[in-house]
């Protein structure tokens, strides 16, 4: 595995852990906006924000490149999807997410 390889899985790694972060980050914000200030308006702004950084982390997620292929590396038919965001090995070449953790490479 050369250093591209392993930096470019440390980017789509880094990308993933932010579309968990928008998934765990709805309920704690929404109840702090709820509960420390008491304005619909300021529920909307937080739900908005949160809304858009939601998109953007699956956007960003969608489009990410296989460090060795090229391909996109959640996306079996070559076109940008969603459905294959918790994958966790490329979806075209089958370069392993963790491939740094592998003990046998051969054996993969
Ligand atoms: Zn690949």
């Amino acid at each position: 595995m050369t250093t591209e390889e392993t930096a470019g899985l440390r980017q789509i790694r880094r990308k993933r852990g932010w579309i968990w972060f928008w998934v765990l980050s709805y309920i704690p914000a929404v109840w702090l906006a709820r509960h420390t200030i008491h304005s619909n308006i300021v529920d909307a702004i937080v739900v908005l924000i949160w809304a858009v950084g939601f998109i953007r982390s699956i956007a960003h997620g969608m489009f990410c490149r296989c460090p060795r292929c090229g391909g996109l590396f959640f996306s079996t038919h070559g076109s940008p999807t969603m459905w294959n965001l918790l994958a966790n090995k490329c979806m075209q070449c089958g370069l392993p997410l963790k491939a740094e953790r592998i003990i046998y490479p051969s054996l993969e």
